[in-house]
């Protein structure tokens, strides 16, 4: 067997399904991968690896790296490292992202570009899968090229031993269908790459011709390889076609279950998982607001977990039962309910479906366990949308559905009395699990003054950040605490304002210095000159302010919510205001903000 390296870098889970998809895949084509979570740096070692490496990278946030290969990328950027320090390593790498987002597939684009400038070499063109259409219309292609990549590679780089057991592989193929020796056979007879004759060959020949080999196989595969970053000419001068039904791949089989409990909602991390009964639901908005924004708390006073403000934890939630209901009927299944389905890929089917897992739904933690000990809470808007795949009909999200019904009957509305801590049990248990960040805190220096930018419910963090300066302020009354700016924005001032009583409590015992709120959605008062629209709006307007916090009092400043635009937008006016108030290029002020993040001191907490 041809041994590869295989590393995941997965955030999600899945980047790792998709590496132990190749990996499963690897065995029918004569390769055996070696599988490594890329933060497993023990269990392997690219300095000396010898064999071809393949890297399945995904992206999160707004472009940032998983928290599994931070570790490896912070070693491969060690500035000493010299520029031939992989240059014995071949590689292919899948990235994956999501196009809607600023940098897409920036976690996979930022290790490739590290390995290029370390030596490294690809014997793979790189692919970037893109959730935003589906991931599988690049990763299913990019997955289906490897194995004649792999191939060549071995059959280039390999000593005449491994070459003449390449070319009698090769020569039996007539006896074989290993598609890989197909498209070996396939190449050959285009290109006319190695004769039987190069087989005869001395070794110093045969190294040589290895040489230039390599240098012929990137162009090869290159023209050889399916590649969606290629384009074809515009698609109004294509023949359109549908495309036909793929064959049948799956078995399926219906098997009693026995009395078995129905298994939990998958999950993919290997955190552990606590089981916490809700306490108290509030609902934060309006009746007429757009969106409506519940605020769940958790009773977790029973239970090990433990979080700081700004930490993000993850709700592990079942698949809608009525959803569920729905496709029984339709699968005309309703009275099988309770078995188990077990879904096999036929024996004779190259496919293999990228059944997405059911994966946990990330909050950030809306409160400080100083403030409420023992209780965690935490906020989302229920999302809905318009479907009409059968019928028309109004669908809810997944996570954010099923815990709207599960809160339905002991949701409260947004009253005083409703913001004291709950005492018991109200609603049924949910499972959690800890999604620690190590960035997204306040500094341990509470001098530091630091600007909180959050609209929507991105304001989460920023209410646990205040409560947790309340409590420290209360046992410190002789410290001294820096400036705290709040840059919140929502639609209408009296349909979702959220926590409009907490903050101008905050506000009234100087626990927020600064508050500035922007309404995108009502109209300006009388003459006043109008009002900022959103929070971006709100910043330029103390530009002054903003600089001298940011570049004199070496502050912080804190974005969560809305990568897709809203980080975008407040990067673009800091970028902006570095500019103007510091009179430089926008390149050079551009510069000043790349070194705040590198710092930590320009933290984004968004997606
Ligand atoms: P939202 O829909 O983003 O709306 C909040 C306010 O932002 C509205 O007034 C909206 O105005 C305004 N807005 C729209 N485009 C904007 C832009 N380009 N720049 C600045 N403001 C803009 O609020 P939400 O529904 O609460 O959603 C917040 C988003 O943050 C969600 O995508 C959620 O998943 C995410 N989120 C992330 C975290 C986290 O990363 N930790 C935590 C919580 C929420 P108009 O609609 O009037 O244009």
């Amino acid at each position: 067997m041809r041994r590869f390296l295989l590393l995941y870098a997965t955030q999600q889970g899945q980047a790792k399904a998709i590496a132990e998809e190749i990996s499963e895949k690897a065995v029918a084509y004569g390769f055996s991968a070696d599988l490594h979570c890329i933060s497993e740096s023990h269990k392997y070692d690219l300095k000396t690896e010898t064999a071809p490496l393949v890297v399945v990278v995904s992206t999160t946030g707004n472009g940032d790296l998983p928290d599994t290969a931070r570790k490896f990328v912070k070693a491969i950027q060690d500035k000493t490292l010299p520029g031939d320090f992989f240059a014995h390593l071949w590689y292919g790498l899948l990235g994956l992202g999501d196009s809607e987002y600023t940098y897409f597939c920036n976690g996979g684009k930022i290790i490739d570009k590290r390995l290029q400038e370390l030596g490294a070499q690809r014997f793979y063109d790189t692919g970037h899968a893109d959730d935003c259409v589906g991931l599988e219309l690049v990763v299913e292609p990019w997955i289906n090229g490897l194995w004649a990549a792999l191939a060549k590679h071995f059959l280039l780089s390999g000593g005449k031993e491994e070459m003449n057991g390449t070319l009698t592989m090769a020569s039996n193929a007539s006896r074989r269908t290993d598609p890989v020796t197909q498209e070996l056979l396939h190449i050959e007879s285009q290109v006319g790459l190695l004769s039987l004759d190069d087989s005869r060959r001395k070794d110093g020949e045969v190294l040589e011709q290895n040489a230039v080999n390599r240098g012929r196989s990137k162009t090869l595969i290159a023209d050889f390889e399916p590649s969606l970053t290629r384009s074809i000419p515009p698609l109004s001068q294509a023949s359109l076609n549908i495309p036909a039904l793929p064959p049948e791949y799956l078995q399926v089989h219906l098997e009693e279950s026995f009395g078995q409990e129905e298994s939990q909602a998958p999950v993919t991390s290997v955190d552990p998982i606590f089981h916490v009964p809700i306490s108290k639901a509030v609902q934060l908005t309006m009746n007429d607001a757009i969106k409506t924004t519940l605020l769940i708390e958790l009773d977790i006073s029973k239970t090990d977990f433990s979080y700081q403000p700004g930490d993000a934890f993850n709700v592990i939630c079942p698949n809608s039962d009525s959803e569920v209901q729905r496709l029984l009927q339709r699968l005309q299944l309703t009275d099988r309910r309770e078995h188990c389905v077990v879904l096999n890929t036929k024996a004779d089917t190259k496919k293999k479906e990228h059944l997405p897992k059911l994966q946990p739904r990330p909050y950030s933690c809306a409160s400080s366990s100083l403030f409420h000990p023992g209780k965690l809470h935490f906020i989302f808007n229920i999302v809905e949308f318009w479907s009409d795949t059968t019928a028309v009909a109004l669908r809810k999200g997944v996570c954010t559905g099923w815990l709207a019904t599960l809160v339905g009957s002991v949701l409260q509305p947004n009253t005083r009395a409703s913001r004291a801590d709950g005492d018991k049990a109200l609603a049924p248990e949910i499972s959690i699990s800890p999604r620690t960040t190590n960035f997204f805190h306040l500094p341990n220096d509470p001098s530091v003054p630091i600007i909180m930018v959050g609209p929507g419910t991105g304001i989460a963090p920023f209410i646990g950040f205040l409560q947790h300066r309340e409590k420290l302020q209360e046992h410190h009354p002789d410290g001294h605490f820096g400036a705290t700016w709040l840059f919140f924005g929502c639609r209408h001032k009296d349909r979702d304002y959220l926590f409009r009583e907490e903050l101008r409590h905050f506000l009234k015992c100087g626990i927020l210095t600064h508050l500035k709120v922007s309404f995108s959605r009502d109209a300006p008062v009388g003459e006043e000159e109008a009002p900022a629209k959103y929070v971006q709006d709100s910043i330029q307007r103390h530009s002054k302010q903003v600089a001298r916090v940011l570049l004199q009092e070496n502050g912080r400043v804190y974005v969560c919510g809305d990568a897709k635009n809203m980080a975008k937008d407040v990067n673009d006016v800091l970028v902006e205001i570095i500019s103007k108030e510091v009179g430089v290029e926008k390149l050079e002020a551009m510069k000043t903000l790349a070194t705040l993040k590198e710092e930590k001191r320009y933290l984004q907490d968004i997606w």
